[in-house]
């Protein structure tokens, strides 16, 4: 701006010249005409004021000649009709010389003889009234004689002579008048011919004038459009701008300044700074110096310290920032200050919001990096970024990423990091990452890349993380699947999975090839409804919905129908939830086993075993049956035999004795053998109450009490631990411990017998052991002994065969297991097993 006012000036100083002289031309011609006009118009009324003094003096002659014409006419005749002349000159003399001495009152010298003139004419009047009076009252001679003194002649000629001076004047003024006129008309002439051409030479050049004067136009133009400019600046600038003069009065606000301070641009200007641009240190409170004052004293361009805020008008507080500069005149005058400040409440969030970023950034527990245009270098990462590779943050800024990129994967990383795809600032690559200490890990880079207004590239921001275990997770969970699907193939099983609502989403070949649906289509919306037995169909669904809402497993028999023959098999169908860790159900794992050979299986043994059971009972009924009721028979048999030996032994002979010894004790082992048969089909009766505990040792007890003669007579040892309570009836435990017992005493040795009794836990179940160190049992009659009616020394030992099987029974029956073990002439162990109490 300075510039263009410097360019302009001597084009200016021309203009200004040129200007000058035409005004001064142009003056001096109006100057000129003025004068001219003037002398005229002086010369006019000068010329007129000698006209009427001529003609007036003329007048006055002239009637004062009527008057004295009258005056003699009337003394010579005395006719009054003479006297009309010298009336109508009388009634005019005092008014023509009251004219006459008017018009020459500018003239000393012509008054002067104007009043001599009015006086003489008073004394010819005087002396003319005088003989007119003498002639009415006298007549003519006294009249005559009056005239004849030639006092009234003496008058007249006084006054001739005056007029005639007075008349000479005029005209000698008139002839200077002209004189004068005439020189004034040369001079105008002059001046009027050499403003003329002073015109006209201004008139030649005024091309270039004008040519001048349009520059100076333009100039003043660009200079208003720079003015406008600058004030459209300082009235659009984003920062505040309050301008003042050298005492620190407003003389301008901007629109920023007065939406900051809260003042309008009317209420400031004109008002001190201080009143308007109130600051105080934001922590201390104090008030700030005012910046027109330090500028002013500084003289140089200033800014305030920091924490500052803006008092505004209504009250708020507004952290600023301001700078002040002088404003100086082209002689470097100070004579203003300028002050532009601005609003940093958004720079301060801002910087808040980066100094928060940035602690994200360091502190984060992924690693993320900063690179700059092109992805080639680390600008900046963070500490996980570093420890994620073994090192140190200092020891990676600055350096190539492809540094960090084992060595197979460099060459792709640096592909995909210079491929520039136009409408993808964001790339996600997965790599290997190889650590200071030569290390490898699978590594996911999810890059951003930051792109200037114009599209170019800036810098790229990247996320890193090290994927090795979720890349070992998904192998295995590869490897789980791919198992699953081999297993899921290769079992003779319709296996299927769904997703947490029941959605099938898989479903094994087998499914398919029986459910009949195409290997390249998926799972129909309703999978169930046509494979369903429509007797089962109801409360699939609804078990499989409950299932689903509950997530427990579901499991049921039903028919499922195959699409090749449309027959119904019947399948036992189970899903289970899979769950995240959780506990939420992603999926359900399900599979169907074909059980219908079971199922008709079942039912054949169910209807066997129906058979049978109703056989056995037949059989348990006539065993009981012939058991009690030839009991009684058998009796009558065993008695009268006894009493014919008794009452008939001497009587007869040897051989008879010895038949009726033998029918006694076939009768007697009979009737054993029906006892046992009897005990062993009662023991087969009802299942057991569940409930029911026995002490073992009180049941021990019971047996040794009715085994007591036989012990006594065998000298045995008897010995045994603590035994438990276990869940059996009583009964049956007596006699399990009887019949063992018992046996370990018939199948001694010659040495006295020693038996032990114990028990051990096992879990839910007691283990007793009753050992003997009797005879023995070879190997393989171990199971064959408890077998009814089994027996390896029917001869030398008295015994049914029934014993064991009646063990093996009750223990059946109560949910155990008896089984022996035993060395030939050495003894044997027989064990079985109880539920617990
Ligand atoms: P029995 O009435 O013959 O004793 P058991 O059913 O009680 O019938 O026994 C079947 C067979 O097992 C016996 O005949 C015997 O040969 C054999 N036995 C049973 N207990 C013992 C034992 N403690 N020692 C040796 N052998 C035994």
């Amino acid at each position: 701006m300075k510039g263009l006012v410097k360019s302009n000036a001597p084009s200016r100083k021309m203009d200004r010249f040129l200007r000058g002289l035409a005004m001064l031309s142009g003056l001096a011609i109006a100057v000129s005409a003025y004068v001219d006009w003037r002398t005229f118009r002086i010369e006019t009324l000068k010329a007129d004021q000698t006209r009427r003094i001529l003609a007036t003096t003329e007048r006055v002659l002239g009637a004062l000649k009527d008057a004295e014409t009258g005056q003699r006419g009337f003394l010579l005749t005395g006719d009054s009709r003479y006297l009309e002349p010298y009336n109508s000159a009388q009634e005019a003399l005092p008014h023509l010389l009251e004219t006459l001495s008017s018009a020459a009152a500018v003239k000393p010298m012509q008054a002067a003889r104007v009043a001599q003139v009015r006086a003489l004419i008073i004394q010819k009047r005087a002396e003319m009234a005088q003989t007119l009076n003498v002639r009415r009252d006298e007549g003519e001679r006294a009249a005559l004689a009056i005239v004849k003194t030639n006092r009234g002649q003496e008058l007249m000629d006084k006054v001739r002579s005056l007029c005639r001076e007075i008349t000479e004047n005029e005209y000698a003024d008139l002839s200077e008048h002209s004189r004068q006129a005439q020189r004034h008309a040369d001079q105008s002439r002059a001046v009027t011919i050499l403003g003329s051409l002073i015109l006209f030479a201004l008139l030649v050049s005024e091309k270039a004038a004008s040519r001048l004067i349009k520059r100076q136009d333009e100039l003043l133009q660009e200079l208003d459009e720079s003015r406008q400019r600058f004030q459209m600046t300082l009235v659009g600038i984003g920062d505040a701008v309050i301008a003042t003069d050298s005492r620190g009065i407003i003389n301008f606000t901007n629109p920023v300044a007065q939406a900051l301070t809260g003042w309008d641009q009317d209420e400031a200007v004109a008002k001190p700074l201080d009143d308007v641009f109130r600051v105080v240190n934001e922590i201390t409170r104090t008030p700030i110096e005012s910046p027109v004052t330090k500028v002013l004293r500084d003289g140089a361009v200033t800014s305030l310290a920091d924490h500052i805020v803006l008092l505004t008008k209504s009250g708020n507080e507004i952290p600023i920032e301001d700078s002040g500069a002088p404003i100086r005149d082209r002689a470097g005058r100070t004579i203003g200050v300028v002050l532009v400040f601005r609003n940093i409440t958004d720079r301060r969030r801002a910087a808040q919001d980066i100094t928060q970023w940035k602690q994200i950034f360091d502190n984060a527990g992924f690693g993320m990096a900063v690179l700059n245009a092109n992805g080639e270098r680390l600008a900046a990462i963070n500490a996980a970024f570093a420890a994620m590779h073994g090192f140190a943050v200092d020891e990676l800024v600055g350096r190539p990423l492809a540094d960090l990129a084992a060595p197979e994967w460099r060459d792709e990383l640096l592909a995909a990091m210079h491929v520039r795809d136009s409408d993808s600032v964001h790339r996600m690559f997965e790599g290997t990452h190889v650590r200071k200490d030569g290390t490898k890990f699978a590594c996911l880079i999810d890059m951003t890349i930051f792109l200037d207004a114009e599209g170019a590239e800036l810098y790229r921001a990247a996320y890193f993380s090290d994927i090795s275990e979720r890349k070992k997770i998904e192998e295995a969970t590869r490897e789980s699947e791919e198992r699953f699907r081999t297993l899921a193939t290769a079992l003779p099983e319709l296996i299927w999975s769904s997703m947490a609502d029941g959605t099938i989403e898989y479903v094994n070949p087998l499914w398919r090839e029986y459910a009949g649906w195409p290997a390249d289509q998926g799972a129909p919306s309703d999978p169930w409804a046509n494979l369903l037995h429509p007797d089962e169909r109801e409360q699939y669904l609804g078990k499989w919905s409950s299932s689903l809402n509950t997530g427990d497993l579901f499991e049921m028999q039903c028919r499922l129908r195959r699409a090749s023959d449309r027959n119904y098999r019947w399948f036992l169908c189970r899903a289970v939830p899979m769950r995240d860790p959780s506990g939420r159900i992603v999926r359900w794992l399900g599979g169907c086993t074909d059980i219908h050979h079971q199922i008709e299986s079942a039912d054949q043994l169910k209807r066997t075993n129906e058979a049978l059971r109703r056989s056995n009972a037949d059989l348990e009924q006539f065993a009981y049956a012939a058991s009690h009721d030839l009991q009684e028979p058998l009796r009558m048999v065993a008695i009268y035999t006894q009493l014919l030996k008794e009452e008939y032994a001497a009587k007869l002979d040897l051989q008879a004795n010895s038949y009726i010894d033998l029918a006694v004790t076939g009768a007697r082992r009979v009737e054993t053998l029906l006892k046992d048969l009897l005990l062993y089909s009662r023991v087969s009766g009802a299942q057991t109450d569940d409930d029911e505990l026995v002490d073992a040792n009180d049941a021990l007890k019971k047996a040794l009490l009715n085994l007591e003669v036989s012990i006594s007579e065998n000298t045995a040892k008897m010995t045994s631990g603590v035994l438990p309570k276990v869940r059996i009836p009583e009964p049956h435990l007596i006699q399990l411990f009887q019949n063992l017992i018992s046996n370990a005493l018939k199948y001694r040795r010659p040495e006295p017998p020693t038996i032990n009794i114990s028990a051990e836990r096992q879990g839910e179940r007691w283990q007793f052991a009753v050992a003997d160190n009797g005879i023995g049992i070879e190997a393989q009659y171990l199971t064959h002994i408890f077998g009814v009616f089994k027996r390896l020394h029917g001869h030398s030992y008295e015994g049914t065969g029934i014993g064991l099987a009646i063990c093996q029974k009750i223990v059946d029956r109560n949910g155990g297991r008896i089984w022996v073990q035993s060395e030939p002439g050495k003894g044997s162990i027989f064990f079985f097993t109880l539920r617990a109490a």
